[in-house]
């Protein structure tokens, strides 16, 4: 299977009115060019999860996640790299036909075991996987070796890092937390939460932080409807910026990410002169649960 390919990674600057009229220099992080499968951030993420279980000689990774799950496919990719077994826990009884996420998964020799939701959402092993033999990665990558690997992501920008903004995508808030590890003392972190209402995210991030800190904040108002809910205006949306930049976005995460960020720079939300950096996160696989035709890449 294809390596990782970290050279691959550009930031790309962004030329939208919005910016430009605002005085707002924008640029994109590319992470998603780093593998077609294991994308964007869920790499970075769980690179020292997979170093950890490799100097406890685990033999298998265990891991939870639903359907679509960017987390799940990342993990079945980097264990088939590093050739460690691994076990996807999966939300929800076994469907009739696995979406395209959990084939490829499976593809790749990962193990798949399906758990009712009500059982899921106490994050649930099987007995029969709690063995000393597994490793077990929390959903979504979430916990501080989750953060640390995240903190390399801000490495990846130019060497002089001189934005004044870094914006990202939030979820677990994982990736949040580790921007903010290796920011600099002057940088803004700005999470927009993909999920609706969860306000308890500025708490999961806080659990990852050593002290508490001013520099991030986290956005409630671009969920689009909640987690992985999308709208004909969101689609367009997506639509409008691959046309203007040639850069896929995925409706879960990167789209509303954009969406915010144009959004606030048109509302000078950014001072004049800000430079602000997205990232662009990947997880361009879950585009796959569209109908065909929705997007225009
Ligand atoms: C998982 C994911 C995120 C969210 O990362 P967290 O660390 O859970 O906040 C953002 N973008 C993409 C594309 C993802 O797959």
């Amino acid at each position: 299977m294809q390596d990782i390919n970290l050279n691959a990674i550009t930031t790309d600057r962004l030329t939208h009115a919005c910016f430009t009229e605002n005085a707002v220099e924008a640029s994109m992080l590319r992470l998603d060019k780093i593998h077609p499968l294991i994308s964007g951030n869920k790499w970075f993420k769980l690179r020292y999860y997979l170093e950890e279980a490799k100097q406890q000689h685990k033999k298998k990774i265990v891991t939870f996640g639903g359907a679509w799950s960017n987390h799940i496919m990342a993990t079945a990719a980097a264990c088939r790299l590093h050739q460690l077994e691994c076990t996807g826990i999966i939300r929800g009884e076994k469907p009739p036909v696995l979406s395209q996420t959990l084939q490829q998964a499976a593809s790749l020799g990962m193990q798949l075991v399906f758990i009712s939701r009500e059982k899921f959402s106490d994050s649930y092993i099987p007995d029969e996987l709690k063995t000393d033999n597994n490793y077990i990665i929390p959903q979504g990558g979430y916990g501080e070796p989750g953060a640390k690997g995240a903190a390399g992501i801000l490495r990846m920008a130019d060497k002089k890092n001189t934005h004044t903004h870094v914006c990202c995508a939030a979820g677990t808030g994982t990736m949040l937390a580790g921007l903010v590890h290796a920011a600099s003392p002057e940088q803004k972190v700005i999470g927009i939460s993909v999920l609706k209402n969860n306000y308890q995210l500025e708490k999961d991030v806080a659990g990852l932080l050593k002290e508490p800190d001013q520099r991030f904040s986290v956005l409630h108002d671009y969920h689009f409807g909640g987690y992985a809910k999308c709208s004909t205006t969101l689609i367009q949306f997506m639509n409008g910026w691959y046309r203007q930049t040639n850069i896929p976005l995925d409706f879960v995460y990167t789209a509303k990410l954009c969406f915010a960020a144009m959004d606030l720079a048109g509302k000078k939300y950014f001072p004049g002169g800000s430079r602000i950096l997205l990232i662009h996160s990947g997880g361009l696989t879950g585009n796959a649960s569209l109908k065909k035709g929705t997007l225009i890449f």
